[in-house]
């Protein structure tokens, strides 16, 4: 038997910024050994359509969902039973199952040996669904379906999943009802038979739980790795943890800022966050070498057009090693998606299968600013934040030049991110499916 895993991209576009998917890790360590396993991974490779494959196994997100259901129907078409999962299907179910012969819904970790004995013995069901307190902590890796690929030299890992805060837009505490932790052993003996000395955690907040991170962080000391990780900005009022992590290897933070308006926060549900003492908490990643990756999203109600050149002036004035400014995007599952819907300010109900709508555009009507003009603005303040010059003020930020490893990453994460800003703004998610589309074509 041969199953083939399958990472679908955006409008099938190429990527230079790729890391290892991990859960397709998770369920390559569930599959029993005398089964075959491919992975294609769109983001960095060709399909191979005409390979003889048992089963089908994609992974679908919202923005990648058209694209899935396109390979999943070629599949299909040629009599191979196909089965998609993640996040998109888990909160659309009735769409996805019109591609599919089979969903699994939920992390599929604990699902998948019983979708393969199931498929084995011809009962495959229509749908699987994960328990919600299913457990986390056994959760096993087999990255030897990434040997031969090139992903960045970044190794993802994840200690935790879900998030203790509920912010309006994102969907994680939808998908993940509670907070789950690995046992740190597990973690580090992970790190140390993993060659790579860079990590990523990739946790939604890999300061849900303090004690757990504390935990984590004196565990890593001794390996002398670095790493990265997404944190809410909360664990800079921890003086002592901080300290911890940096002892601990770590030299960037993902930082979901949102906003710089304490009503916007009030209204995300993320008024936690404390704007107005955002120069404080910034500056104690910052006075610690910290590289800062700021994340914005735009289109709140107290957002103005002219909330564009403020943000860029405070994100510049911070030096921050990068920045993302996303218009706010309602997401199936989520309250912000339900309260639009109810307020009947949504532009595209499914835009995730909308022909009309384009990558970068803004999907719901705005109150203080028209739509056209938080499409705009969200381009602008990309390509203003990525010019040249604001990179030669940005890298003057100790924290961002202050060794040589340093000093590349903001080099080699900056030009990525500048290249990827004109690539994907104004794709069409429905694209007819091509093989790839090059990304020289695509500049
Ligand atoms: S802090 Fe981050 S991960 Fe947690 S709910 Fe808010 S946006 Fe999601």
């Amino acid at each position: 038997m041969h199953i083939a895993f399958i990472q679908p991209s955006l409008s099938g576009l190429l990527s230079s910024a790729a890391l290892q998917p991990l859960a397709f890790a998770v369920l390559a360590a569930q599959t029993p050994p005398d089964i075959k396993m491919t992975l294609w991974d769109e983001r960095i490779e060709s399909i191979d359509w005409d390979a003889t494959i048992d089963l089908v196994g994609i992974s679908v997100e919202t923005y990648t969902a058209c694209r899935a259901y396109a390979i999943a129907d070629r599949f299909r078409a040629k009599g191979i039973p196909v089965i998609l999962g993640g996040f998109h299907p888990a909160f659309a179910p009735e769409e996805a199952e019109m591609h599919a012969d089979s969903l699994a819904l939920g992390p599929a970790e604990a699902l998948w040996p019983q979708i393969i004995m199931d498929f084995q013995s011809g009962k495959l069901e229509p749908r699987y669904q994960q328990h919600p307190l299913s457990e986390f902590s056994d959760v096993r890796f087999d990255r030897s379906i990434f040997h031969g690929k090139r992903y960045l030299p970044l190794l993802p890992v994840q200690y935790g999943r879900g998030c203790r805060f509920k912010c309006e837009f994102c969907s994680v505490a939808a998908f993940y009802p509670r907070v789950q932790y690995r046992p740190v052993k597990a973690v580090i003996e992970e790190i140390r038979e993993s060659r790579t000395r860079t990590l990523f955690f990739i946790d939604d907040n890999l300061f849900s739980d303090p004690d757990a991170a504390v935990a984590l962080f004196e565990a890593l000391i001794p390996f002398k790795v670095r790493w990265a990780c997404q944190t809410s900005l909360d664990v800079a009022r921890h003086p002592e943890i901080l300290d911890l992590m940096v002892a601990s290897g770590c030299f960037c933070v993902l930082v979901g800022l949102e906003s710089l308006n304490k009503e916007n926060l009030v209204q995300m549900k993320k008024a936690w966050n404390l704007c107005s003492q955002y120069d404080i908490l910034l500056n104690e990643f910052s006075r610690r070498g910290l590289m800062i990756y700021a994340t914005y999203v735009f289109g709140y109600d107290a957002d103005t057009p002219e909330t564009f050149a403020h943000v860029l002036q405070y994100s510049l004035q911070q030096r921050f090693f990068l920045a993302n400014f996303n218009p706010l995007t309602p997401m199936p599952g989520t309250a912000l998606y339900q309260r639009l819907l109810r307020q009947d300010r949504l532009l595209h109900k499914s835009w995730w299968l909308d022909p009309d709508f384009r990558y970068g555009a803004a999907l719901f009507r705005p109150k203080n600013m028209t739509s056209e003009q938080l499409t705009a603005g969200c381009f602008w303040i990309r390509r203003q934040f990525n010019t040249h010059r604001s990179m030669i003020r940005r890298i003057q930020s100790p924290a961002n030049h202050r060794d040589l490893k340093r000093l590349s990453t903001f080099l080699m994460a900056n030009w990525i991110t500048r290249q990827e800003i004109y690539r994907k703004q104004g794709r069409c998610l429905t694209a007819p499916l091509y093989e790839h589309t090059n990304r020289d074509n695509l500049k």
